[in-house]
């Protein structure tokens, strides 16, 4: 029996009967018309409807019986030059056989961009999740790394004969601290995979970069890295989410620490700025004395999954892009005229409003 490909039964038990009908009435056609009619081609048609509806072995044998019947229609033919006639049913079965070819070949094509574009969709959702994950450890690893030595420090100076109170409520202050900051990152990351917007308020960008450092200091100085803040003394406030706009920061040390790690640089210095650029726009700067960037870099730096890391996820810059973006802000990689790279964060100044 033919195997329907379907789930909607009745339409194809229909399409089915309107099949039959179809081939028996071009048989008939072919038959009592005179051999220069060649009617079989008609069977084309009736091919292209069942590859819609039928499985791909039950179309070749669909195929095969038009052939037969265009076969045998020929030798019932009563009327009409033969010659004519062998070449009209030669013609009609190549058209068969062809159209049934190119629709099978069509079929296949089309089932494997589904397959290609469901992999696709499972590839993305995973590389997200991994991402996500990755990102999460690495924002929330920071703040509970700080937890932990605070808590060392504070058991501690309570355990010192007498015990220094003042030191160890000064560790707990920190603990408090570094605990809201890891619970205020886990709530963004909800926030932007809900895709909420920011939650924007004014801050000194100053102080949330030195939070920063602090937080990334001994990674840095393991690296050997010789790093340099300069703040500007009077600056105005930004008006962003100082949370995600710290995960932008922390992101763009990260990838500077990275750029620094091959063992033969002569030196390695980590330079972070913040100054303003014009009236309305405060700018942050982190250059690092890498490699620095080649074209192909500078190219597709902010594209997602675009990475020359090996396990990197190529997803750091596309992110920050979105979340300074998401704040009003703007940024880019920055010529770097000592040599290595640097990223340029702008961001809206705060305003007082009258
Ligand atoms: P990942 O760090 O996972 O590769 P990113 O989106 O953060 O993802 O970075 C994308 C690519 O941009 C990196 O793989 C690297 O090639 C390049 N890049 C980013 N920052 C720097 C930098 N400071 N110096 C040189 N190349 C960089």
């Amino acid at each position: 029996m033919l195997k329907v490909v379907n789930d909607s039964r009745p339409r194809s038990a229909l399409t089915l009967i309107a099949m039959g009908v179809a081939m028996a009435g071009i048989f008939i056609a072919d038959t009592v018309t005179d051999y220069a009619i060649a009617a079989a081609v008609f069977y084309t048609a009736v091919i292209l409807v069942a590859t819609r509806i039928l499985s791909g072995a039950a179309v070749v044998v669909l195929a095969c019986i038009c052939v037969a019947l265009t076969l045998i229609s020929f030798f019932l033919t009563p009327s009409g030059a033969y010659e004519v006639g062998i070449v009209n049913t030669g013609i009609s079965i190549v058209a068969i056989g062809v159209t049934t070819y190119l629709s099978l070949r069509m079929v296949a094509a089309k089932a494997e961009a589904l397959q290609a574009r469901d992999r696709l969709l499972r590839i993305a959702r995973v590389t997200t999740l991994g991402q996500l994950s990755a990102s999460i450890a690495h924002e929330v690893n920071q703040p509970l790394a700080a937890v932990v030595a605070s808590g060392g420090a504070c058991a501690r100076w309570l355990s010192q004969e007498p015990p220094n109170l003042e030191k160890a409520r000064r560790a707990l202050d920190r603990i408090v601290s570094d605990a809201n900051r890891a619970s205020q990152v886990i709530a963004r990351i909800r926030a932007l995979s809900k895709g909420e917007a920011p939650h924007r308020q004014p801050f000194d960008l100053r102080e949330a970069i030195r939070e920063i450092v602090t937080l990334s200091r001994s990674e840095i100085e393991r690296s050997g890295i010789a790093l340099q803040l300069d703040m500007y003394d009077d600056l105005p406030r930004v008006f962003a989410d100082r949370v995600q706009i710290q995960q932008v920061i922390s992101n763009l040390v990260l990838n500077a620490t990275e750029a620094m790690a091959d063992g033969a640089l002569p030196e390695r210095r980590l330079r972070i700025t913040a100054s303003q650029a014009a009236p309305d726009t405060v700018v942050l700067t982190v250059a690092d004395s890498g490699a620095g960037l080649t074209p192909s870099a500078r190219e597709h730096l902010f594209d997602a999954f675009w990475t020359t890391k090996e396990g990197g996820m190529g997803l750091g810059l596309t992110i920050s892009q979105a979340i300074v973006e998401a704040n009003g802000g703007q940024i880019c990689a920055a010529p770097n005229p000592v040599g290595g790279a640097a990223f340029e964060v702008r961001l809206p100044r705060y305003t007082e409003v009258a």
